[in-house]
């Protein structure tokens, strides 16, 4: 037998379980199998007596001896039941299936070991289709206690394909297999790290010796799963320092000093001076800058983004600030030019509103030198839009822009200006570090001084009432709020809240003129928008209506108390950008997170976390947790380029550690792999990029 024998020549499969095994699960050959891993291990050693045993109870296993078979039933429903028993009780086997095979293999007063799956039926328990073995086999067989469970589908499980018959397939494979399974790591790191052997580890999560072999099985193949994921990023990143050469900010100038010493209305955290002293350095460094700056809400990220852009400036470059949105844009834009002015810069704003009339002078200005620093949308990445030396660009909640949109950005000069990428949903470092593998990342782990953290609450619907008067309360005190709607519109497929009966409801409980409201939506034009958010910015009114179009970067510092309703409807991060929005201000700030009375298991989770923690990377990693490490917010954009077979980000970081370590230490000495003992990683990665077409798009 072959590692690439097709599976439907494989003893115990056939063209029909392989047809299944194909659509199902991707399996096409045997090696396949040997990748399709265990997701748990049974204990095969303890038994139980029958008079235990209840019907709510997971597989059982029992010894005891059968009697009185009996065929029940006619024609085609014809069915076997058996009397199973031990010194405590009775209970009955049943069979559908395979009737005639366990007539002829069975026998009545034996001794079995019986396994499966208790069932009530009248007043009797039952299994049906139990595993049964004979002492001797059983002993033969489970001479280890471990044994494993694979990953189904309802599909597979229909037609019988179970953990019994995945193990029996395997089984088979490995014991007809004429070769020893050949090493997938070069020898040199399976013995510095005293790895067992890819043949070894194949074997023994199959069916492991014991639990140490199991645990070293374990280990060998999530390494190797981490290790091939960190070589593949870290070898792009180390190709692109080959081939790039980055632009050299050699100094820091006028602009950045005079802003420094002159402008800066507060003290920096010190968060920020050591993040942007980390990003002076790659610009000092003649490689390009490629680094993604991770900071909480209302870290200061912008200032900082302002500061590099000075760096650029001082530099002879132009710089540009990329942002998702047009409402988030506008305020970069008018940020900025608060912050610089007088400090004679020309700063430009493009975004899809921008004139078609204006837009030919900013192109001009543009291309000439004339502009130092654009600000705008993903305007910015159309072709027509040409710097004439564009040297650091800053992408702004990076992840809600795709892997080709950050992309063109890296071609906006002949050879690419130094990246930022900032993002204000923290990505779990594990994650980070696999998903961008290729970014440096820096961290603003501060908040500036005098921030109150906000304080959470969690009410239910019914409490509308309540949540009413305390914001009459706080609009008293001359406070703001926000209220988050999921939907704009009544939808007959969700039971949520919805911006246009809130927005009823709201006018009815904060009646003019004593009240005044904002309404904001993406289904509003831009102009509506724009006015609705002045109004709000000015204070002219106390509460904004609207839907997560806020969600991202909004900075209004009067704004004390965010209402988010139907918040079981937000994943944690998003609730976490919501929150967001208000603390922002000296004031105490409040979020309420509305909800019904029903919440699933993970809405409750979601809420419970928000209602604990302020901090945004306890937050990331619970959304991890729940949610898998490809459908965190931070991820879901972009998406993840890999499958995890085995490791689990949330608690494999020790491994994941080792094996990016041992990928860098490999590329500094062998950065195009060439020498004759890596090759084997060569041909490894060959085998895995044609697996993960995925892994083709890392940018
Ligand atoms: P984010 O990181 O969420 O983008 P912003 O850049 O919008 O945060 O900053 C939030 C607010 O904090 C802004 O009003 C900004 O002017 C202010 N800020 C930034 N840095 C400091 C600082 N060092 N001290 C005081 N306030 C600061
Ligand atoms: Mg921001």
């Amino acid at each position: 037998m072959q590692l690439t024998d097709d599976i439907q020549f494989i003893k115990g499969v056939g063209p029909k379980r392989a047809e299944l095994l194909n659509n199902e699960l991707n399996i096409f050959t045997a090696k396949d199998l040997l990748y399709h891993f265990p997701f748990r291990y049974i204990d095969r050693t303890k038994f139980y007596k029958i008079a235990e045993i209840k019907s709510d109870f997971p597989n059982v296993q029992i010894k005891g001896i059968t009697s009185n078979f009996q065929t029940k039933g006619s024609g085609r429903k014809t069915y076997l039941t058996a009397d199973f028993s031990d010194e405590t009780g009775t209970i009955e086997l049943i069979w559908f299936k395979g009737v005639k095979w366990i007539k002829e293999n069975l026998t009545s007063g034996k001794e079995y070991i019986v396994f499966g799956k208790p069932a009530r039926y009248g007043r009797k328990i039952n299994i049906a289709h139990p595993e049964i073995d004979a002492p001797e086999t059983f002993n033969k067989r489970y001479s280890s206690s471990l044994q494993a469970v694979y990953p189904s589908t309802e599909k597979l499980t229909k037609k019988n394909v179970t953990s019994r018959v995945f193990r029996k397939i395997i089984a088979g494979i490995l014991e007809n297999l004429t070769i020893k399974l050949p090493e997938t790591l070069p020898t040199y790191i399976v013995q510095k790290y005293h790895l067992l052997s890819f043949h070894e580890a194949i074997h023994n999560i199959h069916f492991p010796e014991n639990a140490e072999k199991l645990k070293r099985a374990l280990y060998r193949l999530k390494f190797e799963e981490l290790f091939y994921i960190q070589l593949n990023i870290l070898k792009i990143k180390f190709g692109r320092r080959l081939k790039y050469k980055g632009f050299v900010f050699s100094k820091v100038g006028n602009y950045f000093n005079k802003f420094y010493k002159e402008k800066l209305p507060f003290e920096l955290t010190n968060a920020q001076k050591r993040v942007i002293k980390e990003i002076r350095k790659d610009f000092a460094s003649g490689k390009q800058a490629n680094r993604l700056l991770q900071g909480d809400v209302g870290s200061g990220k912008t200032l900082v983004a302002l500061m590099l852009m000075l760096i650029a400036v001082d530099n002879g470059y132009q710089a540009s600030l990329m942002a998702p949105t047009e409402i988030l844009a506008n305020q970069h834009f008018k940020t900025i030019n608060n912050f610089l002015k007088t400090l004679g810069l020309k700063i430009a704003l493009l975004t899809g509103s921008t004139k078609q009339s204006e837009r030919k002078q900013l192109h001009a200005d543009l291309q000439s030198g004339e502009i130092n620093i654009l600000i705008g949308t993903h305007a910015l990445i159309e072709d027509t839009v040409i710097f004439k030396n564009l040297g650091l660009t800053v992408i702004d909640e990076q992840h809600r822009f795709g892997v080709a949109q950050r992309a063109k950005m890296w071609k906006k000069n002949i050879q690419p200006p130094h990246i930022i990428v900032m993002t204000a949903t923290p990505i779990p470092r594990t994650l980070a570090m696999t998903v961008y593998g290729d970014l440096e990342i820096s961290v603003i782990d501060e908040l500036p001084p005098g921030r109150k953290p906000v304080k959470t609450i969690h009410s239910f619907d019914g409490k509308r009432l309540q949540v009413f008067k305390f914001m009459k309360e706080q609009i008293k005190a001359g406070r703001q709020i926000y209220i988050v709607y999921p939907l704009i519109y009544e939808s007959e497929n969700f039971d949520y809240k919805d911006l246009e009966d809130g927005l009823e409801s709201i006018s009815r409980a904060f009646p003019p003129p004593k009240y005044a409201v904002s309404v904001l939506h993406g289904k509003m034009k831009p102009e509506e928008k724009e006015k609705s958010m002045k109004l709000f910015v000015k204070g002219i009114t106390n509460i904004m209506v609207a839907t997560t179009v806020i969600e991202v970067g909004v900075d209004i510092p009067n704004a004390s108390v965010m209402i988010i309703e139907s918040a079981e409807r937000f994943g944690l991060s998003q609730l976490h950008q919501l929150r967001g929005r208000v603390g922002r201000g000296a004031d105490q700030s409040y979020c309420v997170l509305m909800t019904s009375y029903k919440l699933s298991k993970e809405a409750k989770i979601r809420i419970q976390t928000m209602v604990e923690t302020n901090d945004g990377f306890q937050i990331a990693e619970a959304d991890m947790k729940l949610r898998g490490p490809g459908d965190t917010e931070g991820t879901r954009q972009s998406g993840i380029p890999f499958e995890l077979k085995l490791s689990d980000l949330s608690k494999d970081y020790k491994i994941l550690e080792t094996a990016r370590h041992t990928a860098d230490l490999v590329l500094r000495e062998d950065a195009e792999l060439k020498q004759d003992k890596n090759q084997i990683l060569v041909k490894q990665l060959k085998t895995l990029m044609m697996r993960n077409k995925k892994w083709g798009a890392i940018s």
